[in-house]
């Protein structure tokens, strides 16, 4: 038996690692992450769990037909390969600032002209914040739910099935004014994504991946390090692995402990992340949320004195060229 959770935690990522340390490409590939949905939750009683597979969004749909929304990401909706799949169905093209789209406010409006279309099923492909608006609709709409996270960050951090959205008004700004749990039937992820990530997305979206390393896996630390140069090139191999490891290590996460108690997920998943989101807020919901993360867990582990830590995480945040000061976040 663990004495908490966070050690249960720690047990299992040992185990997988074991599984990262010899996985072939072709492994990597075909590994699939499966997340249990808690009873207590919205979903908990249509669904036990849902998976994160790697496969093309062509066989999204060719398995499904009818009451299909799609809500895409502007970048990722003129990509070719995305573009011939969706043309043929109802779908929703948003342009991506976090400042006004991921608002209640903005969101009510958009699913008020959604309410009456016989949707049974969104699809929603993009960044976090385009999973996040999408769990959103089809919570509100009562549908069925496919994530497809297109970029570094959501591909790793999108699971667990939160709904968060943020209030503005000219008195300020909120982040995660609304939340609840609304869990996807099933997560996709299609590696050509990968090859359109912008550079600059691939490092921003490293500052979760990092926090798995810090807090969760030495293994996926060293591997970090030793290939940094492989993983920012976008090298498949290198870059597939990054993503798919740290998905797998929220998963245990998850899995364990989705409440985030203070003594199991807590300490990896909200590392830093009391001060990214009052960094965030108080730059209008305009700084990147993965920049925000690296600075905010440096000046957590400077205010508790966790030297050692501190130490290991700006080895690291430097080594990707991510900020580990406000100061830095100005630029
Ligand atoms: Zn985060």
């Amino acid at each position: 038996m663990f004495r908490t959770k966070l050690e249960q935690i720690l047990k299992e990522t040992e185990e997988i690692y074991r599984f990262y340390q010899n996985a072939s490409l072709n492994e990597i590939k075909q590994r699939e992450i499966v997340f249990k949905v808690p009873k207590g939750h919205p979903r908990g009683e249509q669904i036990q769990s849902y998976s994160l597979v790697q496969r093309p969004i062509d066989s999204l749909f060719e398995e499904t037909s009818e009451g299909i929304l799609v809500l895409a990401d502007k970048a990722v909706a003129s990509l070719g390969f995305v573009q011939k799949q969706i043309s043929n169905y109802n779908h929703f093209v948003f342009d991506s600032v976090e400042s006004e789209l991921k608002t209640i406010d903005y969101m009510r409006r958009i699913v008020k002209n959604i309410k009456n279309k016989n949707v049974n099923q969104i699809i929603g492909m993009g960044g976090g914040m385009l999973c996040n608006i999408s769990s959103y609709t089809a919570e509100q709409l009562q549908s069925d739910l496919t994530l497809v996270p297109t970029t570094v960050l959501s591909m790793v951090d999108s699971s667990g099935g939160k709904v968060r959205l943020n209030a503005a008004s000219e008195e300020g700004n909120l982040k995660h004014f609304y939340k609840s749990f609304y869990e996807p039937n099933k997560m996709i992820l299609d590696q050509r994504f990968l090859d359109s990530v912008p550079e600059n997305q691939v490092r921003i979206g490293m500052s979760e991946v990092i926090k798995h390393a810090i807090f969760q896996s030495e293994g996926l630390y060293n591997f970090l390090v030793e290939n940094y140069q492989h993983i920012i090139n976008k090298e498949k191999d290198y870059l597939l692995k990054t993503v798919v490891w740290a998905a797998d290590l929220k998963g245990i996460c998850l899995n364990v402990d989705i409440e985030e108690q203070e003594y199991g997920s807590k300490n990896i998943l909200r590392a830093g992340h009391e001060i990214s989101d009052r960094i965030e807020e108080r730059s209008g919901l305009t700084i990147p949320h993965g920049l925000a993360v690296s600075v905010g867990i440096m000046e957590e582990l400077e205010m508790k004195g966790k030297e050692d830590n501190y130490q290991k995480a700006e080895r690291i945040f430097k080594l990707y060229e991510l900020p580990t000061r406000r100061e830095e976040l100005k630029k």
